[in-house]
């Protein structure tokens, strides 16, 4: 599958925002957004006016990156949210949210979605004592995320057991375990992604 390869920080601008791409450099001052939040390339700067299908349409885009999902990946988990009953958008984001990627990273385990990515493809995570490699693995309530056997001494994790790390109220973690457990499933009121999810409807339902 092809993969966004350019600049993350390109992303954020273009967004107009912190996506939280670059794990500890996006809480520096070396953040891009700090230094020059405007949009990339020649017209940057120039661009003003957006349509209401423009709004829809960057919302869209925002929620893709902040995720890191593909246009069709994000496409198909969209079409699978209205499948399910209750509210699309809402549903939407609670797909997103229980991902196992975004959970690895709601748990501490890594510094950003990009790396919690990579960690779950290199197979150093469990669910349920099982090894799962694929980040879009969807938990369910009861699941317990533990970093495998192996894995536990890289200097990576050993470093984590050290942090002091606060979750979501959806899920507790045992740090000097390495552990996680998905408590329930979040709500729209769990999520604080800053995104407008109706927009993303609208737009998919032109
Ligand atoms: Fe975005 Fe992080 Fe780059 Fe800042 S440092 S622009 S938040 S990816």
């Amino acid at each position: 599958m092809s993969r966004y390869t350019d600049a993350s920080c390109r992303l954020c601008r273009r967004e107009g925002q912190k996506l939280f791409l670059k794990g500890d450099r996006c809480y520096s001052t070396k953040c891009a957004i700090e230094k020059r939040n405007f949009p990339p390339g020649q017209h940057g700067q120039g661009r003003k006016k957006v349509s209401d299908y423009g709004t829809q349409l960057r919302e869209k885009q925002k929620t893709k990156r902040f995720y890191g999902l593909q246009e069709t990946q994000f496409r198909n988990l969209f079409d699978k949210a209205a499948r399910k009953k209750g509210i699309t958008g809402e549903n939407l984001l609670i797909m997103l949210e229980t991902r196992l990627d975004n959970v690895v990273f709601r748990l501490g385990f890594a510094s950003s979605r990009k790396e919690a990515r990579q960690l779950v493809t290199h197979g150093h995570f469990q669910v349920n004592g099982k090894k799962v490699d694929i980040p879009s693995y969807e938990v369910k309530a009861g699941d317990v995320i533990k970093v495998k056997e192996k894995s536990t001494s890289s200097p990576k994790f050993k470093e984590i057991k050290d942090m002091t790390i606060s979750v979501p109220s959806w899920l507790t973690v045992e740090v000097e375990k390495l552990e996680g457990k998905v408590v329930t499933l979040p709500t729209r009121e769990d999520i604080d992604t800053p995104v407008a999810e109706h927009l993303i409807v609208e737009l998919y339902s032109k």
